[in-house]
């Protein structure tokens, strides 16, 4: 079954139980505080927390979602794409419980002549709040599950909240199980790579308050209005339906794959390192394809960077692989037509996007050759006088000036037989954070008229996440 088709039926099924089905939002979310729609709940914070009155009382939809937290994930595990889509659907004080729960079981157990899509009832198990009696009974009476494969979890991975005081629930969730060659058994709450999370239920239920962590805060009441929000992974499903160990194999992603392979001249399945710089590659590229295709372009701040660094990494995993040349011409258009199906704009809009992406390339291409050389002379330096490790002030003044990254450096350095003074890299590099920390409070300090003030506030908010950000990308590059 292709991605395409499975999203298909999840909409048809939600569509003829009532539900309006609602068109994908944009990547760059309306909410300043969020960089990118992270779930399928972002464009509907609105109505769920009730300032604004849900137009329909329930909704299904496809959404884009982009999830950067993810990034060391990617390739390692079978599961997580910093770009993927979840597929959802919306009670407004309407179904709550048994309605999400019904809806759920039947969509998953329903045999594919029926529209369903066809999984073994005897391969899921589900989890729920450790309190939520409610949720485990229906379990129970609805799909008829042993009391062993509904797992009880505490609040850091089944209580929703959004991290504010206000509206939020516990959650129930559904994870297939790949078997015994996957991992130990004993449920999802022993092995998440074994028992793969398709699923995430919200039982919208309650208000908090005095939020003092993601777990300590106190639970004050019963929302008068209760929702439902639901999150199925369409990667994750597709990789079990297609017969794939994961989603990087699925039929949106693996052309991307196999085409570096054959730039490469390297084979996927051959060697572990090298498989997951390919699936690295192959999400990456589709990742970008879609950020640019939402109007985001590579920049040094904000989205731009994130997209920037998404880039980035999939030419130094192509590097790694032994390819030097430009690959985006043939990545991107391999990436495009197993998109344009769903997403047809990646190819109306092919030329700009195109433009964006080899530019970019060729741009980083330049500073890896002109740092290749800077460090190439630093490195015969050191060597002819005798020293073991590449001064700090070298590779930072690499890293700083050139774009260069500290782990193409430490990699150099080291087929060179020298080390680095790691510890003196990253001391100028903490000073250089303070400044710039210095430099944005002086600038803050600097704006006085109140709406820029909050469009810069979001924006200080990101550049401080640049700094972690740009932590794991001198790591990861
Ligand atoms: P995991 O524990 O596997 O990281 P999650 O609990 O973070 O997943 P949710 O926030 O509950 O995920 O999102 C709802 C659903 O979206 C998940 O059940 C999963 O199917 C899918 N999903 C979440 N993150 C990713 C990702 N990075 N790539 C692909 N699918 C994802
Ligand atoms: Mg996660
Ligand atoms: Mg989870
Ligand atoms: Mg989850």
């Amino acid at each position: 079954m292709k991605t395409a088709e499975i999203a298909q039926r999840y909409l048809d099924y939600f569509e003829k139980n009532d539900h309006t089905i609602v068109p994908s939002a944009s990547l760059v979310s309306d909410d300043p505080s969020i960089l990118f729609t992270i779930a399928g709940m972002v464009p509907f914070i609105p109505y769920l927390t009730g300032v604004v009155p849900a137009p329909y009382p329930r909704a299904a939809d496809l959404q884009k979602c982009i999830r950067t937290n993810d990034i060391e994930e990617v390739g390692k595990t079978a599961r997580h794409g910093t770009f993927f889509q979840m597929l959802g659907n919306w009670s407004f004080g309407d179904y709550f419980k048994e309605g999400a729960i019904s809806y759920a079981w039947e969509l998953l157990t329903s045999s594919e002549s029926d529209g369903g899509l066809g999984f073994a009832e005897r391969d899921l198990w589900v989890t729920v709040y450790e309190d939520d009696d409610e949720a485990a009974a229906l379990w129970q009476r609805i799909a008829g599950l042993p009391a062993e494969r509904i797992q009880r979890m505490g609040r850091a991975d089944n209580f929703w909240t959004t991290g504010q005081p206000g509206p939020a629930g516990p959650c129930s969730e559904i994870y297939f199980d790949r078997g015994p060659a996957y991992g130990a058994d004993g449920g999802p709450a022993v092995d998440d790579n074994r028992f793969l999370e398709i699923w995430n239920l919200v039982f919208m239920q309650n208000s908090i308050d005095n939020v003092r962590s993601k777990t300590e805060f106190d639970i004050v009441g019963e929302l008068p209005n209760k929702n439902i929000d639901t999150g199925m992974g369409l990667e994750r499903v597709a990789f079990l339906k297609q017969g794939v160990e994961n989603m990087y194999e699925t039929d949106q992603v693996r052309p991307v794959l196999d085409r570096a392979s054959e730039l490469s001249g390297r084979r996927y399945g051959a060697d572990h390192e090298d498989d997951v710089r390919f699936r690295i590659i192959a999400d990456h590229v589709r990742s970008s394809l879609m950020l640019l295709s939402d109007g985001v372009t590579p920049s040094n701040e904000g989205r731009g960077y994130i997209l920037r660094r998404l880039m980035r990494r999939s030419v130094r995993a192509m590097r790694l692989l032994g390819v030097e040349e430009a690959t985006f011409p043939a990545l991107f258009a391999a990436s495009r037509d197993a998109m344009k199906e769903s997403y047809p704009v990646v190819e109306t809009d092919w030329e700009r996007l195109s433009a964006y992406a080899f530019a970019e390339e060729e741009t980083f291409l330049r500073t890896l050759s002109a740092g290749s050389t800077i460090l190439d002379t630093a490195v015969e330096k050191t060597k002819a006088s005798g020293g073991a490790t590449l001064a700090g002030d070298e590779a930072f003044l690499l890293h700083d000036t050139y774009g260069f990254p500290i782990d193409l450096t430490l990699e150099i350095a080291q087929e060179a037989g020298l080390g680095v003074d790691r510890a003196a890299f990253d001391a100028l590099m903490q000073e250089q954070r303070q400044r710039a920390k210095a430099d944005a409070r002086s600038r803050k300090r600097a704006i006085a008229d109140v709406s820029v003030y909050r469009e810069f506030r979001a924006l200080g908010e990101t550049t401080f996440t640049g700094y972690t950000d740009l932590e794991t990308e001198t790591r990861v590059l």
